[in-house]
């Protein structure tokens, strides 16, 4: 299936030769050295000027690697510097690649809401055959981390809140960056992060502890590590955050025996920016040979930018503290890394301005992210079909703090790529303009800013609004407003947006609310008062078009949510496959003596998995190829969909399972797969899901990952709320055993 173990990188015999040849020669300052990653000095256009220490550093090999150091022309020439090292090794390149290099696509969160693999790995394809034009050998991503929090800034560049999903984007992001095999020139190493649980920081606020069950920890949050690693990741990052009062980046646990251990990862583990030394701060690390001590030897091998190691562990090792042994297995991890990527062979073999002129200016670029834009968008509601709009539509008024601007569409972690070209993108409002025919008169207000006060605006928009036939209202969060270090407490559509929109509510006309945010946004008044609402987050170069193509119907918009948005922040952290109490509320409005507030119902505002689309589907024949089975068997579930409406579109079909009792509380649900299927009006098509034991187990409290015998509910949905088909089986005794083996 899709999670199938994954051979890896080939670990080929001579490259382990080559590094121990090499690591023979090395001194320890000169190994040391290698575990050691920086910043550049320049991501700006311009003449390049490197710092004369670092310069002397690079030269004197006491750098393995940099960071924000981009383009073929710079890394070129600090490679060069790295030629004049006595061992001639030569430096990595990372940078946070994480939605797109020069052709940004949406943000990562976006992408998930397509729910379509193909269009995910693509979209890492794309990134990685650009940066590698341009001397780039690694990516800080994907970044799967779950989060079931909205409040943290970091949702943004995820998959959401579900594991399964989570772990199949994980997967197809590590092979789409990572292409046929690291060597190539169009693959970039992958860097799974953070390593682990950086999501489920209490409070949503970023860099905050986390309190969590070794069985939480790994039913949840890990498995999407391990499809990284089973998909070939090359590397991990460790994350900011304490465990259980454990720093992960002093983790031995996580590093050194689950990862590197059992996991058996050959890869190397980069430390978080400064995460050595913010052991600390954290009280865990008296000062900074300590936390260096405490960082190597729980198996964190690379040091970004603390220079921890390299102020300390030429001592450490000296001192007979830290062995040896330990610094050569990073070292180790590392030159095997650099010797993959054929460095060795010709360091500058990334840095090829023909080659990045090409791949940098390649319309298949832009052409793949409007596609994978267009599949990222969520029709949440279309009442009274105002969508798809008639490309005859005289009058359109495009009001709102989202029309115009370019850079919020790339939302944060977008790369400026100003050495080569200024990155591109098309503004909603020249996409819009691309989009309509002469006979269309558009017309702008921008309303408000997304942060302001005033409501100065508010005329000159309904103005505009009341000369037109349609209205189209783009809000939502400017690109600065969800990433890292951008935790809200209160995550409204920010300023007097919302006011905006009951003014011009007012006006009577239709109205279509675009909503561009990197995160699941409340929108309660809006959500319950306006008929037409359409989720745009922030979708990259090419939102302006997409965004059209969706509104016009040249594209019938088929995402589905991938995280549960709440009716407000005092749900949070609300999601779909929670637990039952033993007081389940029987309705959404039963409040008496059950798990609930008084003052808000339970259920979300909209669920996970939850997207509209232009046409409608039916679910039904639902069959199970038997009513029981054996631990050894697998049972089959097919369902057949078919397209009831007058256009041709996707869907996501749904697979959802309960054990329905278990020695642990099993979730009311938990996804366990899903199918995106194109269908033409009035076709149908019959889909089959396979179960297997393994989508039956779970982890008990020992840790153990085993199924328990009994009943199961199987339920078929186009989200996680919209149940269609229901049905069940029953997990038979293995013979001989106990019921809970
Ligand atoms: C982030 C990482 C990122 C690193 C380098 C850190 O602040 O947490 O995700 O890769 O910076 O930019």
């Amino acid at each position: 299936m899709l999670l199938a173990a994954f051979s890896g990188v080939a670990q080929h015999k001579d490259i382990d030769q080559k590094v121990e040849a090499l690591l023979a020669k090395m001194t320890l300052e000169e190994k040391v050295g290698q575990l050691n990653q920086y910043s550049g000095d320049n991501t700006v256009t311009g003449p390049l000027t490197i710092n004369p220490n670092k310069e002397q550093e690079i030269k004197d090999g006491k750098i393995g690697s940099l960071l924000n150091i981009m383009g073929s022309r710079y890394t070129r020439q600090y490679q060069e510097l790295a030629m004049k090292s006595r061992m001639k090794i030569p430096l990595l390149f990372g940078l946070d690649v994480i939605h797109g290099y020069k052709t940004t696509f949406p943000i990562p969160l976006a992408e998930a809401a397509s729910w379509d693999l193909a269009a995910i790995e693509l979209s890492a394809r794309v990134a990685a055959r650009e940066s590698a034009s341009s001397g780039i050998h690694w990516t800080f991503a994907p970044m799967v981390d779950i989060s079931r929090d909205p409040r943290w800034g970091r949702i943004m560049e995820g998959a959401g809140e579900d594991t399964y999903l989570g772990s199949a984007i994980a997967y197809a992001r590590v092979k789409g960056f990572q292409g046929k095999k690291l060597g190539d020139l169009d693959a970039v190493m992958a860097c799974a992060k953070h390593f682990a649980a950086y999501g489920a920081a209490i409070g949503g606020r970023d860099y905050n502890s986390v309190e969590m069950s070794d069985r939480t920890l790994w039913e949840t949050y890990l498995p999407p590590f391990k499809a990284a690693l089973d998909a070939g990741a090359a590397t991990f990052m460790n994350s900011f955050n304490d465990i259980n009062g454990v720093p992960s980046t002093g983790n031995r646990h996580l590093q050194r025996d689950i990862l590197k251990g059992q996991w058996k990862f050959t890869g190397f583990v980069v430390s978080d920016w400064t995460s050595i030394n913010e052991m600390i701060a954290h009280g865990f690390s008296a000062d900074k040979k300590d936390a260096a001590f405490a960082a190597i030897t729980a198996g964190s091998d690379m040091d970004m930018e603390s220079s921890a190691y390299r102020e300390n562990l030429a001592q450490l090792v000296a001192e007979g503290k830290v062995p040896e042994a330990i610094v050569d297995d990073a070292v180790r991890r590392i030159l095997r890394k650099k010797f993959e990527l054929g460095l060795f062979d010709n360091p500058y073999r990334f840095s090829d301005e023909k080659r990045q002129q090409k791949e940098l200016n390649n319309p298949e670029n832009a052409k793949a992210a409007r596609e994978v834009a267009a599949k990222s968008i969520v029709l949440l509601k279309n009442e009274k079909n105002i969508l798809p709009l008639s490309k005859g539509t005289k009058t359109i008024a495009f009001i709102g703090p989202m029309v115009k601007p370019k850079r919020a569409n790339h939302g944060f972690w977008a790369v400026d790529v100003k050495d080569i070209d200024s990155t591109y993108i098309v503004s909603q409002w020249e996409g819009l303009e691309r989009k309509v025919g002469k006979n269309t008169k558009l017309l702008y207000a921008r309303g408000c800013g997304f942060n302001d006060t005033s409501k100065a605006g508010f005329a000159e928009a309904i103005a505009v609004a009341n000369q037109a036939d349609v209205v189209i209202l783009s809000i939502g969060e400017k690109h600065d407003m969800s990433g890292e270090a951008k935790s809200r407490s209160t995550i409204n559509l920010p300023g007097v947006q919302e006011e905006l929109v009951k003014e011009l509510q007012k006006t009577g006309k239709p109205i279509v609310i675009l909503i561009n945010a990197g995160r699941p946004l409340v929108f309660d008044w809006t959500a319950d008062n306006m008929p037409t609402i359409v989720y745009t987050w922030w979708l990259g170069s090419e939102a302006g078009n997409a965004i059209a193509d969706v509104l016009f119907g040249d594209y019938n918009p088929s995402g589905k949510l991938p995280m549960t948005f709440p009716r407000n922040e005092g749900q949070i952290p609300i999601y779909y496959n929670h637990l039952n109490t033993g007081r389940p509320a029987k309705n959404e409005d039963d409040h008496i003596y059950v798990s609930a507030y008084i003052d808000l119902k339970n259920t979300p505002k909209f669920p996970f998995g939850f997207g509209l689309s232009y046409t409608t589907f039916a679910y039904a024949d639902l069959k199970l190829s038997k009513t029981a089975l054996k631990r050894s068997e697998t049972l089959t579930a097919s369902v057949t969909i078919t397209n009831t409406g007058k256009v041709a579109g996707e869907e996501v079909v749904q697979l959802y399972l309960r054990d329905k009792v278990a020695s642990i509380v099993r979730p009311v649900k938990e996804l366990k797969g899903f199918q995106k299927i194109k269908l033409a009006p009035g076709e149908s098509k019959t889909l089959t899901f396979t179960i297997d034991d393994n989508m039956l187990a779970f982890y008990h409290a020992n840790l153990d990952f085993k199924s328990e015998a009994g009943q199961f509910d199987l339920m078929i949905g186009a989200s996680s709320e919209d149940i269609r088909l229901k049905s069940g089986f029953e997990l038979l005794e293995s013979q001989g055993v106990n019921k809970d083996e």
